[in-house]
């Protein structure tokens, strides 16, 4: 298994080092920010597996970060406050944050929540997959032990490649997925060429299912990001 990736969103720096030297010694890979425009251009680009947010940030609210990240990823979100934050930390979990730190804490609290809310995800993956050979989302169902996609009930014409997109969308929706992700999925690697032809394989993969091309139902392009296929209500 791969080593799972934290996102460290925190602005004082002993803090952030006793975190990422923490993270480091314990087999877990990360990434830093050190405020909230970093934080979420970090989540969206890196696809982090959770995200350890201070509340107290320089540039902007920490709730704000979550707002920003919960309306297009579920991943998880812990939250680290100062016990003045207290009113902050219930607005942050309302807001969708999956759980807690109160400074100060120890290393031994921060390995156990982070091994809870692995264990959470592990539950909830495991749960998905088993219910869902079959995914339906407005007008469109993918098949995925027969390789079947239809919209409207008929048959979606697909390349493999173009499959192999709705795929990934389908499986990760609501997720904004990046060009590295989506092009190391499908060709194994990531080279620039990859991108231009991803653009092309997008293209022709809407043509078959939007309706209306230019104003995108399924598939929104994050620009300079990647793709993300829309949940419908
Ligand atoms: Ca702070």
């Amino acid at each position: 298994m791969n080593k799972p990736l934290i996102l460290v969103v925190e602005d004082d720096a002993p803090v952030r080092n006793l975190i990422t030297t923490t993270l480091k010694t314990n087999d877990y890979r990360y990434l830093v920010a050190s405020n909230g425009e970093t934080a979420i251009l970090e989540a969206a680009s890196h696809n982090p597996d959770i995200v350890l947010l201070d509340l107290g940030l320089p540039d902007m609210d920490g709730v704000q970060v979550i707002k920003n990240i919960r309306s297009w990823s579920n991943l998880p979100i812990i939250v680290i406050s100062a016990r003045s934050e207290d009113s902050d930390k219930i607005e942050a979990l309302d807001e969708g944050a999956d759980d807690y730190l109160t400074k100060p804490f120890s290393v031994e609290e921060l390995l156990a929540r982070l091994r809870v809310t692995q264990r959470r995800l592990a539950f909830m993956n495991a749960d998905r997959l088993a219910a869902s050979s079959v995914f339906v989302n407005g007008r469109l169902r993918v098949d995925y032990s027969s390789g079947y996609a239809s919209l409207d009930g008929r048959e979606l014409h697909l390349t493999p490649i173009e499959y192999k997109l709705l795929c990934l969308l389908s499986r990760h929706v609501g997720k904004v997925l990046t060009h590295t992700f989506l092009t190391q999925n499908i060709w194994g690697r990531s080279w620039e060429n990859d991108t231009a032809s991803l653009r092309v394989f997008m293209a022709t993969l809407r043509k078959k299912l939007e309706s209306e091309p230019d104003s995108p139902q399924y598939i929104q392009t994050h620009i300079g990001v990647g793709y993300r296929m829309m949940k419908i209500e």
